[in-house]
């Protein structure tokens, strides 16, 4: 399967990428990279990122398109030729509308520890489905489920749109233009490389036809339904029923023999996630809790630790 290059004859007509994934996941650095490394390849790229609420661990959304000509188009990717999904959970979501847009000449890359059959028996989509776990691979050499360029190899690879040397490049390029160290951007180049070598070299289908669109020749952006652009209220005081915790990759857990009831954790949790019990003890709500350890890391005698979601 050849990579996306110039004069490849399969370029010609623009390609689409949409990215999806939580705030702090790093989708607009991914969309960065993958775009770099296509750029770096001689195609001409764009590449935008949208945010609805800015706040960690809300939906985002990003888009790349690329190919051999100047791009006129703009806006929301209606239909991409890949979607890329750092978060799972967002499928649970119809708001987020993964799926949208998708049909069989797609491909959809799932950064999961589920298999693609196993994602396609909860969720139904035409789309060809790859996953892999790209947060373990995350965790275990960077210690952070830091996604964005360990997600761009999957994507790289799997839709075949650069080599190595070209991806590498880009990281660099990216992670050093937001202020990584060279020891961090080397952790990240090592995370994206086993991605990358481990990843299935898929390739996308061939371009799909524009629609025709007779009578001018003006490239028309369409609106975006309001349903996308705003929350739709049908009760009222139904925020609590709404369960925030989907994003959480490590729940904190209280020692109580540990707590001397300071209240810091209390006071400090960004989501107001931490009540306090008839004795002070704080107790901690799992279903809105999203998982950012302000909590655990504020904590004078440590009396909250970490565990790993998939283990709870
Ligand atoms: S990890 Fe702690 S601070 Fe963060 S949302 Fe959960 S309870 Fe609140
Ligand atoms: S910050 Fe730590 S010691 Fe203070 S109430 Fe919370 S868990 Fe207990």
């Amino acid at each position: 399967m050849p990579f996306a290059q110039p004069n490849s004859g399969d370029v010609m007509m623009v390609r689409h990428i949409r990215f999806h994934g939580r705030g702090g996941e790093g989708v607009k650095l991914a969309s960065r990279i993958v775009s770099r490394a296509l750029f770096l390849g001689g195609l001409n790229v764009q590449d935008s990122p949208l945010y609805g609420a800015e706040r960690r661990g809300s939906p985002v959304v990003a888009f790349a398109r690329f190919g051999e000509d100047p791009i006129h188009e703009r806006g929301y990717i209606e239909q991409p030729d890949l979607v890329v999904l750092l978060d799972p959970s967002l499928l649970d979501h119809p708001e987020a509308s993964v799926l949208a847009g998708l049909n069989e000449t797609s491909l959809l890359l799932i950064n999961s520890a589920q298999t693609a059959v196993e994602v396609k028996g909860h969720h139904y989509t035409a789309a060809q489905v790859v996953t892999q776990n790209v947060t373990s691979v995350a965790l275990e050499v960077l210690g952070h489920p830091l996604l964005s360029a360990p997600i761009a190899g999957f994507a790289v690879k799997t839709a075949q749109l650069a080599p190595w040397r070209q991806l590498a490049e880009a990281v660099q390029i990216e992670l050093s233009a937001v202020g990584l160290g060279p020891d961090l951007i080397e952790r990240n180049l090592r995370a994206t490389q086993r991605v990358y070598d481990a990843a299935p070299a898929v390739g996308l289908s061939a371009p799909r036809r524009p629609e025709p669109r007779p009578g001018h020749s003006l490239f028309t952006i369409p609106r975006l339904s309001p349903a996308r652009a705003a929350p739709v209220i049908e009760a009222e005081a139904t925020s609590r029923l709404r369960t925030t915790a989907g994003w959480r990759v490590f729940r904190p857990v209280l020692d109580r023999q540990l707590c001397t009831r300071c209240f810091l954790c209390f006071a400090l949790c960004p989501e107001g996630a931490i009540q306090l019990d008839a004795q002070n003890y704080p107790v901690i709500d799992y279903d809105h809790c999203k998982g950012c350890l302000v909590c655990m890391t504020e904590c004078p005698p440590h009396a909250i630790s970490e565990l790993r979601e998939d283990a709870a």
